[in-house]
Order: structure tokens, then C-alpha cells, then sequence
């Protein structure tokens, strides 16, 4: 198949991920609900938790697309409830007066900028950063969100910038994840944490075999019938498959430099959250 990446080059991988999601960006978010049956927000909402982001903290989301962990973590860090995401309601869109952020102007007048939690939105792809904003002015977010577009595996921001790194489901369609985990330690600052959540593998035979099932059968389907696009949800399965399993991913991290390296299987190790720190 032309999305079997094994026999395509290096360029051709970036130039199909690009279309991939430049085809689907519209359709991205109801896409993700409908294949998940709406368990990736369980699944974000969790990663966020596990983050635990205190106010102040100044994250990088790359391959952040239309925004789904930049406003978790908004909501989060920017609420009284910082701890406790239980009390709100995720199956609504995101509003303004989720998130009383504080006002920045006098928070800069007070020289009390560390209080103002910040995320930067990173991704390759104009197009999926452009439904994000939209949704972010939708909900009348403006303040502690900038979008940026750039490559995972250069990314167009110094060293020792961020407390936290974060990538949701992104890594998987990069071209050189070495480079991408490197590129993270670089702008982390000591002391700073490197998270990822991405799918991984099954352990367990029986599980593996419903879920390949699932995956191969229904996501091109569904991608068929939701968004015309069979060959863009074929290659997402397909990337899936290609991914190194957690132990295997776990090394690399450690490989790129990082320490206290762990990770944690969510929904049978359907996905994983892997994490690490820059000591
Ligand atoms: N993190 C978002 C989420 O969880 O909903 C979006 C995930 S989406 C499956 C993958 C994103 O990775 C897309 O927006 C795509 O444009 C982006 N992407 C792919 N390759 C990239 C790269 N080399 N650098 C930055 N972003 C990339």
C-alpha cells in the first residue's frame, strides 16, 4: 500500500503526514470522538492529571494540532480547583469562564509573571493550528496560548525554555523520534518534564486480536464515512503498528538524556504515557 511506510523515503513519510492532516483537520476533532467512542478525552484528561501543572508553569504542546491538551492544561493550571478536573465538564466545549485567567497586564505591573501559566502550541501543519485558534476564539481564550508553527524534530524555540514538554498522539508521525526526544531535552529547563502520550502496544494476545480487528476493519470505514477519506485513516492505523512498544520507547527517552523514566499503560496499553525528567 501507498501508506505502508516501510518502502516510501524519508520525504515522502513528511510530505504524507502533511496531506494526512491537512485532509482531516476539519474533521479532526469529531473524527477522534467517533473512533474513540470519545475515551481520548478520558485519555487526555488523565495525562493532564498526571502532569499535574501547577500556576506559573510555561508548557510547549507540540504536535499540540487543534488544541485538545493546550486547553486541559490552561483549565487546569488556571483554575482554584488545580488538582481536581472531576468538577468539570469535558463532554462541553471549553468557555472563557472555565479559565479565569488572570489579568496579565497588572500580573506585569507586579512583576508576577511566574504566576501566569503559559502554554505554546507546536505543529507542522498550518492547518490544524488554524482550527485550533478557532476553537480558542470560539471560547474566547486569548490570554496564556500562542500558536506556533514548526517541525518536532527542529523546533524553532531555544534551549531551556519550557518547565514542561508535552506530545499527544504527535510522535508516532514523525519522521526521526530520536530527534524529536532530543529536541525536547534541548528546550526544557533543568528540573523540567517530558511527557508523552501515544498508542502503544497490547500485551495481552486476546486484546491485541479484538483491537487489531477494530483498528484495521473500522477506523478506514469510519474515516470513509465521516470524512471521505478511507487512505488518511488507513495510514494513522498503520502508523500505530510501527511504533516502537513501551520498554522500547522507554530506552530511547533515557537514550536522549532523560531520567526517572517511567511509564504508565492506559485502556490495556491501547496507549501509554511515558515520562521523563531533565535533571
Ligand atoms: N496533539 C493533538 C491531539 O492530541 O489531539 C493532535 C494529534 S494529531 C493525531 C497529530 C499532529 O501531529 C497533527 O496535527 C500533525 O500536523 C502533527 N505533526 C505531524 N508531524 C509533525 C512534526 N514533524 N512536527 C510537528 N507536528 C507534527
Amino acid at each position: 500500500t501507498h501508506f505502508g511506510f516501510q518502502s516510501v523515503t524519508e520525504e515522502e513519510k513528511e510530505e504524507k503526514v502533511y496531506s494526512v492532516f491537512k485532509n482531516v483537520a476539519d474533521k479532526y476533532d469529531l473524527m477522534n470522538d467517533a473512533m474513540s467512542g470519545g475515551i481520548h478525552r478520558l485519555w487526555k484528561d488523565h495525562f493532564i492529571r498526571r502532569l499535574n501543572p501547577k500556576q506559573g508553569t510555561k508548557l510547549i504542546d507540540v504536535a499540540g494540532g487543534t488544541g485538545d491538551i493546550a486547553f486541559r492544561f490552561l483549565k487546569y493550571a488556571c483554575t482554584e480547583n488545580n488538582g481536581n478536573l472531576n468538577d468539570f465538564d469535558f463532554t462541553s466545549d471549553f468557555s472563557a469562564e472555565d479559565f479565569e485567567m488572570p489579568d496579565f497586564e497588572s500580573e506585569q505591573l507586579l512583576g508576577n509573571q511566574e504566576h501566569t501559566s503559559h502554554v505554546t502550541v507546536c505543529d507542522i501543519n498550518q492547518s490544524m493550528l488554524e482550527v485550533g485558534q478557532g476553537r480558542a476564539s470560539q471560547a474566547g481564550i486569548n490570554q496564556g496560548i500562542s500558536w506556533l508553527k514548526g517541525n518536532a524534530e527542529s523546533l524553532p524555540v531555544q534551549d531551556n525554555t519550557f518547565d514542561a514538554y508535552t506530545i499527544a498522539f504527535g510522535i508516532r508521525n514523525c519522521t526521526h523520534i530520536d530527534k524529536v526526544v532530543e529536541e525536547a531535552y534541548r528546550v526544557l529547563k533543568p528540573g523540567g518534564r517530558f511527557m508523552c502520550l501515544e498508542f502503544s502496544r497490547v500485551p495481552n494476545p486476546l486484546i491485541r486480536r479484538v483491537y487489531d480487528e477494530y483498528s484495521f476493519q473500522v477506523i478506514p470505514v469510519l474515516g470513509q464515512i465521516l470524512a471521505s477519506d478511507w487512505d488518511s485513516y488507513k495510514y494513522l492505523v498503520e502508523s500505530i503498528r510501527q511504533f516502537p512498544c513501551q520498554e522500547d520507547f522507554k530506552t530511547l527517552i533515557q537514550t536522549c538524556g532523560f531520567s526517572a523514566v517511567t511509564y504508565e499503560n492506559l485502556t490495556f496499553g491501547v496507549v501509554a504515557i511515558h515520562s521523563g525528567f531533565k535533571l
